[in-house]
């Protein structure tokens, strides 16, 4: 499952897979090596298998099964459904609606399409990371072709109202997707009372394997189908529907599908659980540990993320300094934790780039512990004190800092 000295609390940039999740995919590997398209009896229990796991993955989003389709990454499948829905509705609009908070891996092709002269609105955030709904429904005009809005920030944990957005594409007639690679296996979701469209989500940030992932495309009335609404980004030999060709990854799929019937099973005592570990290091650092804030929503958040901000030091100092105490944590996404830029998500609720700078996210999980949690506790404190001693915009050389900046945080 994981080191068992090591602390992990980065479960948003990926999670250790679980016991049972390997297992049944090292037996898959072995057993069901068929290809799923394959007439022999060999490729027909892949194309069984295959079948039963899209049942059990579709509902746990209240999704018809037929309406999954299996790709190989989160990435890929916000992808498709970005620039999918886009090329195939070039001739209807070109406009596109999404947020300031978005995954690098809508943002980025977001970006692409307008390099490609399509209109993009990115809708600002507030200082929580929530969307205005009126100003979305403002936004949407007759050219309008998709809505993409992340359900639950990866950074710092806030929960857009997925629901509400739903119902205002709907009324407007607009095709909804929500990047769900957070949220998916976490919190409850229903893509018919939500009125999502598209849905990304991926196998490795719930215990499954990396490799894997999924687009819920709503079939839009049976005789229609998504070939009116989206085009596939990839031409071969006719795996899942035309829309993603490729041999499937049935083995993987078969851990995914273990992965997600953990999660059903425990989504409800797990999100109580880590909700009650989460609090207890938010009450526990902002009570402890001077000049200190949480970023993202203070109650509507991921249950297991935590996103604090510390004046006068950099974050990057704090997550090396706790991997040498054998805790790992992250400063912000995993895609920006290398680049020296401040996360765009951390400017967009309002931080200035220093305050960017100092932000910490630990993010738990299922495997983490009370015990890891109080050994995370014991040791922040003074890593963050040692640091400020050393810090050349320490406390005392305020200049750098407007003080009122963050107030509104604690
Ligand atoms: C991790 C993540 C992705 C990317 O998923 P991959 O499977 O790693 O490509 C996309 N969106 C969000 C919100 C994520 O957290």
């Amino acid at each position: 499952m994981k080191d068992s000295k090591y602390v992990y609390l980065d479960n948003a940039a990926t999670t250790p897979m679980d016991p049972q999740v390997i297992e049944e995919i090292n037996k898959h590997f072995k057993e069901t090596y068929g290809n799923s398209s394959s007439l022999h009896s060999i490729g027909q229990r892949a194309g069984q298998l295959l079948e039963k796991s899209r049942k059990t993955i579709a509902s746990l989003i209240n999704a018809e099964s037929e309406d999954i389709y299996f790709t190989s990454s989160g990435t890929e499948a916000d992808n498709l459904a970005i620039m999918g829905v886009a090329l195939k509705n070039q001739e209807k609009g070109n406009h596109i609606i999404t947020t300031t908070i978005e995954h690098h891996a809508v943002e980025n092709p977001c970006k692409e399409l307008q390099r490609k002269g399509f209109e993009v609105t990115f809708l600002p955030v507030d200082n929580f990371g929530l969307i205005d709904l009126k100003e979305l429904e403002n936004t949407i005009k007759d050219k309008t072709i998709l809505i993409t809005i992340i359900f639950a920030n990866n950074e710092i944990g806030t929960i857009e109202p997925i629901k509400e957005i739903g119902a205002i594409a709907k009324k407007h007639n607009v095709i909804f997707h929500t990047d769900a690679v957070q949220a998916f296996g976490k919190l409850p979701i229903d893509v018919n009372e939500m009125n999502i469209d598209l849905l990304s989500a991926s196998a490795h940030k719930i215990y499954g394997p990396k490799g894997i992932g999924l687009l819920y495309i709503r079939n839009k009335g049976k005789k229609e189908g998504w070939g009116k609404y989206i085009q596939p980004l990839m031409f071969g030999g006719g795996h899942e529907k035309d829309m993603r060709p490729s041999t499937v990854a049935v083995p993987l799929i078969a851990g995914f599908t273990k992965a997600v019937e953990i999660a059903k099973a425990e989504m409800a005592k797990e999100a109580e659980r880590q909700i009650m570990l989460r609090d207890k290091i938010i009450k526990s650092v902002l009570g402890n540990i001077d000049d200190t804030y949480l970023n993202g929503h203070p109650s509507q958040r991921l249950p297991n993320n935590i996103n604090l901000g510390f004046k006068y030091i950099e974050g990057e100092s704090i997550v090396l300094d706790l991997d040498m105490e054998g805790i790992g944590t992250s400063t912000g996404s995993a895609c920006s934790s290398k680049s020296l830029d401040p996360s765009h998500v951390l400017l967009a609720i309002g931080l200035k780039p220093e305050e960017a700078h100092g932000s910490l996210r630990v993010s738990i999980g299922r495997f983490t512990t009370e015990e890891e949690v109080h050994y995370f506790l014991e040791k922040l404190p003074l890593i963050i004190e040692r640091l400020r001693k050393i810090s050349p915009l320490k406390k005392g050389i305020k200049y750098m800092f407007d003080e009122t900046a963050t107030d509104h945080y604690n």
